[in-house]
Order: C-alpha cells, then structure tokens, then sequence
C-alpha cells in the first residue's frame, strides 16, 4: 500500500524544516504545499487558529489531500500581546527576521527584565478534507522574555531576543534538536501526533 501523503500548508521556510523533522517517522509522507503547486493563502483571520483552518483548507481543497496547517506568533506582555498575529510582518513587508527584531527591542526600550514576559504560541491543524467540521486542533505555548539584544544564530524569526529562562538559553542559542523537543511549535505536535492514527485510520 502507498504511503499515505498529508500536504503540509506552510510558506514558511525555517518552520517547514522544523516542522517535516518532527513529524519524521508518522507514517505519512508530509508533503510541502509548494511542491503541490498551492500557493500561500491570505492570513484574514482575526486569531491564530482561524489562520491555520484557512492555509489547511485552502492546501486541501486544491490537492484534495489531508492537510496540516500551523499557525505561529510571539506574544509580548507589555505590548498588549503584540506582535502577535502579525510577528512574521511586524516591521513590514516582506518578513524581515532583523527588522522585526530591531522594532521589538526599541518598542521595549529599557524595560525591567521582570515586564518583558512573552511567549510563543502554535497551533496546528489537521483536515482530513476541505469541509472536515471537526479539525483536528492542538495548541502549544513556550513561556519566556524578550532581552534587550539578540543572542544566538540558530533557527528564524525572533529566537535571537527570545530567552527560555529554564534554560539560561535564547531559542537561537539552542541546538535545533533542543529547540524542537520545548518549543511551543513542538508540544503541539506531540498533541496532535497522539491523536492522528485514530483521525487517519488509513494510517
Ligand atoms: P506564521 O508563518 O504566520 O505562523 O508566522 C509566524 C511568525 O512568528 C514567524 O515569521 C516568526 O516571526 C514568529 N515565530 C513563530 N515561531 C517562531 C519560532 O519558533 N522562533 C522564532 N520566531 C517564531
């Protein structure tokens, strides 16, 4: 029997990576939208999880494949959530990992460490079909701080300024094999992996 394929609906390269090397060895071949010809769908939604059923739906209905779609953004404390939905183009379009990361510093300022509480939040979501009613949803959130300048190399977006102070280690600063065993984006796969079998019984 061939494998079973799920078309994977994100535009995002760094997470893409992360996201196909932990759902390695599912049983599923995780197929990258691109590859299927879909194109990126318009993020309308006004929550992450609204934006994650639109990129899955969107995945499934031209390829007719299941699909898995996530939806991802850092939520700063003392900027009443922000950037939030919009962290990929916080400081304009196209994204602009350092740009982002330079305006989230200055909109801190010289803020006590103890008021730059943020957190990563992921969810992702499985259809087995364009008009699926009940998706599968799973969530995850990484807890930590933003510093006042960027530290590490590894990974995307805000890991440089983003510290897991646990691990004394900014998300940059961490392997990425460290990174995708805590990350927000991480413990909402480990969800949703527990639950998939029993929602693909193809599987
Ligand atoms: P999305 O592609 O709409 O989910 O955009 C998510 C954005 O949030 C990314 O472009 C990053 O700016 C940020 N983000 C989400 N997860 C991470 C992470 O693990 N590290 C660093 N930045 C992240």
């Amino acid at each position: 029997m061939d494998t079973p394929r799920l078309v994977l609906a994100s535009g995002n390269a760094g997470k893409l990576v992360e996201l196909r090397a932990m759902l390695d060895g599912l049983g599923f071949a995780i197929v990258p939208q691109r590859e299927l010809g879909v194109d990126d769908a318009p993020e309308t939604g006004t929550t992450f999880v609204e934006n994650a059923l639109i990129k899955a739906r969107h995945a499934a209905q031209v390829t007719g494949l299941p699909a898995l779609a996530d939806d991802s953004g850092l939520i700063v404390d003392a900027l009443g959530g922000a950037p939030g939905l919009y962290s990929a183009r916080y400081a304009g379009s196209p994204t602009d990992d350092a740009a982002n990361n330079a305006k989230l510093l200055q909109a801190l300022g010289d803020l006590p460490e103890a008021q730059r509480t943020a957190r990563f939040y992921a969810v992702i979501v499985l259809l087995r079909h364009a008009d699926d009613p009940q998706p599968l949803i799973a969530e995850g959130v990484w807890e930590g701080r933003i510093l006042d300048a960027p530290r590490g190399h590894h990974g995307f977006g805000y890991n440089p300024v983003f510290l897991d102070p646990a691990h004394g280690l900014t998300a940059a600063e961490m392997a990425p094999e460290q990174k995708n065993r805590i990350s927000h984006r991480a413990q909402a796969l480990l969800a949703l992996r527990e639950r998939l079998a029993q929602a693909l019984p193809a599987h």
